[in-house]
């Protein structure tokens, strides 16, 4: 009789295969649990983005502060400048965080842990080459249209949008019909219409970055957190804009 210590090659397909079917039972709730702690830190930092904010608002009148950001050799997603030193709000590089610093001290707090997989694609096509690390913490982009915005007149913070995940950090309109980061439907249709055209694919990812369900290229069935002025924090689901009001972003009605 042969000696039985050990196992059967037929005892361990056996059990090669009960792992395979428990990894593939287990792995997408395993995957659904890490979206959902991204998510919660989303929101988290979102939030204390938001508090920040209004600390500043106290200080400064009620009226935010510039938060242009210029386009040349990189889109504004920077707090540092080449030799390390913290750029000052204002910089043409500088990200519009910085002009918070002051009521944040956290630049983690301006981080998405679901951004960081887009950082080293932004790093490379609009810091043209810099270093991916350097925009871990430029996660969202502020409503351009409340740039130095007296928000004493705006008469319900809560239905205004400061910032959002997304992947310019300055959030405007653009010089073309369609061609706008703000997510409202835009005259000729859907929103986002920029991000949909061939080669942005990433793009138009990294902005419903949250909770991605399909692999579609345009189509990711995720999400995205919004910051409100009331500095409370809310999601919106992949939209190509119903639903997305324009006054969200421009309350006065100042733009066209
Ligand atoms: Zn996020």
């Amino acid at each position: 009789m042969r000696d039985r210590q050990g196992f059967t090659l037929i005892e361990l397909l056996v059990v090669v295969a009960v792992i395979a079917l428990l990894m593939a039972i287990l792995l997408p709730a395993l995957q659904r649990a890490k979206d959902q702690a991204r998510d919660v830190v989303c929101k988290a930092n979102l939030q204390g983005v938001g508090v920040g904010i209004s600390m500043y608002l106290e200080d400064h009148r009620f009226t935010l502060p510039d938060m242009h950001t210029y386009t040349e050799n990189t889109n504004g997603h920077l707090w540092w400048d080449s030799q390390g030193r913290p750029l000052r709000a204002g910089d043409y590089k500088a990200y519009w965080g910085i002009a918070f610093t002051d009521y944040i001290k956290e630049r983690k707090q301006f981080g998405c842990p679901a951004f960081r997989n887009f950082c080293e694609m932004i790093a490379k096509e609009l810091l043209y080459g810099g270093d991916h690390k350097l925009i871990y913490t430029s996660a969202f982009g502020a409503n351009g249209w409340l740039t130095k915005e007296n928000t004493l007149r705006l008469l319900h913070p809560a239905e205004v949008i400061v910032a959002h995940d997304h992947m310019e950090p300055r959030l405007e309109h653009g010089n073309q019909a369609g061609n706008s980061d703000m997510l409202f439907p835009s005259p000729t249709g859907v929103n986002l219409t920029h991000y949909r055209s061939a080669g942005r694919t990433r793009w138009y990812r990294g902005i419903f970055r949250h909770n991605i369900r399909t692999g579609g290229d345009f189509k990711t069935g995720g999400s995205l957190n919004i910051l409100w002025l009331d500095t409370h924090v809310s999601r919106l689901n992949e939209t190509t804009g119903e639903g997305v009001l324009k006054r969200w972003y421009d309350p006065l009605g100042k733009n066209p």
